[in-house]
């Protein structure tokens, strides 16, 4: 899978791209990153790409042509899906990271200064997603987020499909508690269940634990899974 990222701080990615399992698919081209420096786009001799904003305000908007000449060239020869990060965008899920993981190639625009110029927004923006309702100080981390979170779903990059599944939100289930050696640490014991080799019961208390953490931490995921099942249930019945 391609990502096109669209920056001025191309060398903030230095830091997914030589750690732990991205650092990996990238070497195993299970991933490729590519970079477009705005400031490269800009026709302006001191390679300048924001401006002020019209209405006055403070701060300073991105401008539209660095990033039209950005969009133009990523977006050469395929059928990219173009996102900004955006604190006003819809909020990343589970659900849509994995969707989005089926893309050939994603073109992501990190905005800085007070955001960009509507008009790209309008013309040449696909989608808007955001990490979260706050805002940061540029779209770089929010990027890495999206990559970070979309290349587990890609086969390959994490070694056993199994964990991908266990995760926390695959089954609207959140993960049960792991443990590992040593067996006794500072006076607590590992779940004694877990040490009997009985797979059964190992499988009914880890659902057990994900259904009450689940209960504990995020009730509405809960809800959700309940939902889900009531519905299947009532399909089937109305199949008979
Ligand atoms: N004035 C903008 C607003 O309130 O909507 C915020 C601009 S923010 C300081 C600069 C850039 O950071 C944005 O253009 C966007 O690319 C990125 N950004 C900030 N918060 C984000 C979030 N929660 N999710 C995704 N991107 C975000």
């Amino acid at each position: 899978m391609n990502f096109k990222i669209i920056t001025i701080f191309p060398e903030m990615f230095n830091s997914i791209m030589n750690y732990g399992l991205i650092a990996r698919a990238v070497k195993k081209k299970l991933i490729n990153l590519f970079f477009f420096n705005i400031r490269d786009f800009s026709k302006n001799k001191n390679k300048k790409i924001d401006d002020r904003p019209y209405g006055g305000g403070p701060g300073m908007i991105m401008s539209f042509l660095p990033l039209k000449n950005s969009i133009i060239q990523a977006k050469k020869n395929d059928q990219s899906l173009i996102i900004y990060l955006s604190p006003q965008g819809k909020k990343i899920t589970y659900k849509k990271l994995k969707k989005l993981s089926k893309k050939k190639s994603l073109i992501l625009i990190c905005g800085r200064y007070q955001g960009i110029d509507q008009r790209i927004i309008d013309k040449y923006i696909d989608e808007e997603i955001s990490i979260g309702d706050y805002i940061l100080t540029g779209g770089e981390l929010a990027a890495m987020v999206l990559i970070d979170g979309i290349s587990r779903f890609i086969p390959g990059v994490i070694k056993k499909k199994i964990s991908q599944h266990e995760d926390s939100f695959a089954k609207n289930l959140l993960d049960y508690p792991h443990y590992t050696r040593p067996r006794i640490i500072d006076g607590m014991k590992v779940p004694k269940v877990l040490l009997s080799g009985n797979h059964k019961k190992i499988h009914t208390w880890r659902l057990k634990k994900s259904i009450q953490q689940t209960l504990l931490k995020k009730p509405k995921l809960f809800q959700k899974r309940i939902n889900i099942i009531q519905n299947k249930i009532f399909q089937k019945k109305s199949k008979k």
